[in-house]
């Protein structure tokens, strides 16, 4: 298994399907797991991955419709039936708060680990560190107020094999000097840049429920797995404008406009019992786009870095 993947836990819109459980994707990044909408049948489909409710450290949530959330009350209940020991930050826009405390508390059990609650602004960005990484939100334009999400990894270095070998530097010092910049080898300044070459960060953000709108193009930019929804087809154009959704072709547009690596179509309406035709728009509408068309229980890699 890759470090750093993508585990589609269910890919339906409003209504699920024989086939497409309501929402719910898990990023895995190293050692560190995020759980984002989960829609009803949330904990069991963890089961049908071959996944443990222990690999989430952070759930976030988009907005309050019922298949981006009405499956938090079981996973929060799960981790305390399995006397789960570590902490969980669930993260959603203010308007959300009550929803949130609700499905919070929506019945009795006793937690066995802390549970927190962060309410993030509507409107404006927001930034918080998860430690090594940095989780984002933006405002997305849909008929309930709603956020996208995005994490980042910070920019690093990479350490020049040869470069070490020219200078002599012993293993021990490498740590050090990754971290300090600099260090003193047998009186002379060694500098990280004598060493190593900057490492941009890898980078994933999750656009759900929303129409084509700036928020959503300010996640996208440039990262490299953007998971997105693509509710319609464009014969329903004029539908997903008015009801606050994306169509596959606008979806595609969006991932290659804002330079996105790879695209990942999801959040797809009951009435489209087959997704060739999303496939088919979105390679239209980007015809170089790296683009998926999302099925229940996929495993789907973030791109190796650039
Ligand atoms: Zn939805
Ligand atoms: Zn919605």
């Amino acid at each position: 298994m890759s470090g750093r993947e993508l585990v589609v836990l269910g890919t339906a819109s409003q209504v699920p399907t024989r086939s497409r459980n309501h929402n719910g994707y898990v990023l895995l990044w190293d050692g560190l797991g995020l759980l984002f909408d989960p829609g009803e049948g949330t904990q069991r489909q963890f089961s049908h991955a071959g996944l443990a409710v222990s690999r989430i450290d952070h759930v976030c949530v988009t907005h309050a419709h019922g298949d981006h959330c009405l499956g938090l009350p079981g996973v929060l209940q799960r981790r305390a039936l399995d006397e789960l020991q570590t902490p969980l930050t669930v993260h959603f826009p203010q308007a959300a708060t009550d929803t949130i405390v609700r499905l919070r508390h929506a019945t009795p059990f006793e937690d066995t680990a802390p549970v927190k609650l962060r309410a993030v602004d509507d409107l404006v960005p927001t930034t918080v560190d998860l430690g090594g990484l940095v989780l984002r939100s933006a405002a997305l334009e849909h008929g309930e107020p709603a956020v996208g999400w995005r994490v980042d990894e910070p920019d690093g270095w990479r350490m020049l094999p040869e470069r070490l070998e020219e200078l002599g530097l012993p293993r021990a010092l490498r740590g050090d000097l990754m971290r300090d910049g600099e260090i003193k080898l047998d009186g002379r300044a060694v500098r990280r840049e004598d060493v190593a070459e900057p490492r941009p960060g890898q980078s994933m953000a999750f656009v759900m429920d929303t129409r084509d709108c700036d928020g959503a193009r300010s996640l996208a930019h440039e990262v490299d797995l953007l998971v997105i929804e693509a509710t319609f087809l464009e014969d329903q154009r004029a539908l997903a404008e008015q009801v606050g959704h994306l169509t596959a072709a606008q979806a595609a547009r969006i991932g290659a406009e804002c330079g996105a690596r790879r695209v990942v179509l999801t959040h797809f309406s009951q009435r489209y019992p087959d997704l060739r035709g999303h496939l088919d728009e979105a390679r239209t509408a980007a015809p170089e786009l790296d683009v998926v068309v999302a099925t229940d229980l996929d495993r789907i890699p973030v791109p190796p870095r650039r």
